[in-house]
């Protein structure tokens, strides 16, 4: 079976012999798929960039197998070093890691390597005020390629269209606006969108990784928001610790 080369980005690494690692990688053409890398912890011409880590992206020389893939080498660009620089920077890379990592399928994925690597570079380079909308629009982008783009236009329950120049609640579990006809027992899920928040919300769709500032009041009810619709999305509890109630 042939050698196909392709772009991949490294969402986790387990070691499984003293010569060899089990690599989790994001690809285009496949998704998020499991490799066993035969090799990879010596120097070889294969691997000589020595030992995969996570967050390093590079082209990946996949083999096909009867079950599964084999890695015959990485040819790593970078591992975006400047995520160093700070704790918060290195914090939101690895939760985006984790995110692809648990929520991104086998299956081919078009835009979601493109995602990663746009919002990594940016969580690098972005200056330290805007390093959270990079997060969040990562968030929120993350949403719309899976399908759950939050539904801000009209109530998800009746269809009926959305006020427009006024305050909406979203449902995160539902994915969008439920109107106060529908909204029968508010949860503290439900999430009350100002008209600024909701702007901002559109805008972090539309614009480039590293551009967008949320108003500062928006920001913390964007980021409770995105927060549970993607935790909902990976059947996992919120990250927020005061966001465990709503779980409940
Ligand atoms: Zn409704």
């Amino acid at each position: 079976m042939g050698v196909e080369t392709t772009p991949a980005l490294v969402l986790a690494v387990q070691d499984w012999s003293s010569t060899s690692q089990i690599v989790r990688l994001l690809t285009e053409v496949h998704g998020n798929i499991s490799v066993l890398a035969r090799g990879s912890r010596r120097m070889s011409a294969d691997f000589r960039f020595g030992p995969l880590d996570v967050l390093q992206w590079g082209e990946a020389a996949v083999v096909r197998q009867k079950r599964g893939f084999q890695l015959a080498g990485f040819a790593a660009r970078t591992a975006f070093p400047q995520l160093a620089r700070s704790a918060t920077r290195l914090a939101l890379a690895l939760e985006l890691a984790e995110v692809l990592h648990e929520g991104t399928p086998a299956a081919p994925q078009p835009g979601v390597l493109q995602l990663a690597l746009e919002s990594l570079a940016a969580l690098e380079s972005a200056p330290e005020e805007t390093v959270q909308e990079v997060a969040l629009r990562f968030q929120l982008r993350w949403l719309v390629l899976s399908g759950r783009q939050p539904v801000l236009d009209r109530c998800v329950l009746c269809d009926r269209s959305a006020p427009g120049r006024s305050p909406v609640r979203i449902d995160p579990w539902r994915g969008g606006v439920v109107c106060r006809a529908c909204l029968r027992h508010p949860a503290p899920r439900i999430t009350t969108l100002s008209v600024a928040a909701q702007g901002a919300l559109r805008e972090l769709i539309e614009a480039p990784a590293g551009t967008v500032r949320i108003p500062a009041a928006a920001e913390p009810v964007i980021a409770r928001l995105l927060d549970l619709m993607v935790a909902f999305a990976l059947d996992r509890p919120p990250r927020h610790p005061a966001l465990d109630s709503v779980r409940a």
